[in-house]
């Protein structure tokens, strides 16, 4: 899925000037910051690797962001590395090899680890051990490596993608929600600041309420709504220029995009407002179904346009509204 709301982190997000470094410079999630805060004090205190964390939510909300800043108050090295990108046990081995005592190491995507590899993680998260075996055959034998004591920090898109004995492994869970558009506000007055760019309030506030509750998103529309501005020659951004670069780009009045909105017509055209399976719907549009439900849905079902139902994928008649179609008699309140 290539868009706006994308889950991808090149480009625009390789540039890091945006990204907040320390926890009270991190906007938003004050429950899960709250928590993080006295976890990295009380580790700090006693000279200990803190207990393995796990972040949960979908993409663009800060998991990266905040690994990163656990390292920092640490004051422990960062190694970073994703799900797909280990293909062996061996991989990793080297990698947890590498770390020194209560370093931090990265896995993003982790629900999309080989199960080989899954394996080893065990007893390195339990016990700081590696147990691998060497060889083949009647000559393999198994090998015991110590580990320094690693913090492993993980980010998943969804808690349910995970096995169980993975998840029974990390002491500290946080799960990152969609954010309010007075805290996209405050993300999108402070990305004006570091570029430069003149904003008005209403201009930020503007681009907050199309972000899609996604600090990744809001980021990439402050800096659309900037090029879109100077091309126009505007000195300042106002809600009237955020306006309409943002429909230019077709992000409409609620901030669904064009995907969004092909995925609630697309249902109630072919299959009259649902239910419809979420293989039907990844059919429909030829879009993976990791995609539809790592991207699209959250944020459709935390905004009330669609439900998910047992028997599948229903539009509430909300989305019904944005269209501009007449809901059917049973979902009018
Ligand atoms: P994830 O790992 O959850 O996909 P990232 O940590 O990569 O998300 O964040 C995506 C982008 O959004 C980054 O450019 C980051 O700087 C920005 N960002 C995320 N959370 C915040 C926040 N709370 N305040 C400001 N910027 C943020």
């Amino acid at each position: 899925v290539s868009r706006l709301i994308s889950a991808d982190k090149r480009g625009e997000d390789a540039d890091v000037t945006m990204r907040p470094q320390t926890l009270d410079e991190f906007v938003g999630q004050a429950a899960a910051r709250a928590n993080l805060k006295v976890f990295v004090e009380a580790a700090r205190a006693r000279g200990e690797a803190l207990d393995h964390v796990l972040f949960v939510g979908p993409p663009g909300l800060g998991k990266t962001t905040l690994a990163q800043i656990m390292a920092r108050e640490l004051g422990v090295n960062f190694r970073a590395t994703s799900g797909p990108v280990i293909a062996k046990a061996g991989d990793l081995a080297a990698l947890l090899t590498n770390l020194e005592e209560r370093d931090v190491l990265f896995i993003d995507e982790i629900h999309r680890l080989n199960p080989a590899v899954e394996e080893i993680l065990y007893p390195a998260m339990e016990d700081y051990q590696l147990d691998l075996i060497i060889g083949e055959g009647p000559a393999a034998r198994s090998v015991k490596i110590d580990l320094a004591k690693f913090t492993l920090v993980a980010a998943t898109t969804r808690l349910g993608l995970l096995t169980t004995p993975l998840r029974d492994r990390f002491g500290i869970p946080v799960r990152l929600d969609f954010y309010t558009v007075e805290e996209l506000r405050t993300i999108v007055a402070r990305g004006a600041r570091i570029l430069g760019l003149a904003l008005s309030e209403d201009g930020a506030e503007e681009i907050a309420r199309r972000a899609r509750g996604t600090p990744r998103i809001a980021g990439r529309l402050l800096r659309r709504v900037r090029d879109f501005a100077s091309v126009a020659g505007a000195e300042r951004v106002t809600r009237q220029v955020a306006d309409e670069a943002l429909s230019r780009l077709e992000v409409d009045a609620l901030g669904l995009d064009q995907l969004d909105r092909r995925y609630l017509t697309m249902i109630v055209e072919n299959f009259g407002g649902g239910p419809v399976g979420i293989e039907t719907i990844a059919a429909a549009l030829s879009e993976p179904r990791d995609a539809i439900e790592d991207i699209i849905e959250p944020y459709l079902i935390q905004q009330g346009f669609i439900q998910r139902t047992p028997r599948g994928r229903v539009l509430a008649a909300k989305a019904w509204k944005h269209l501009g179609l007449a809901a059917p008699k049973e979902l009018a309140q």
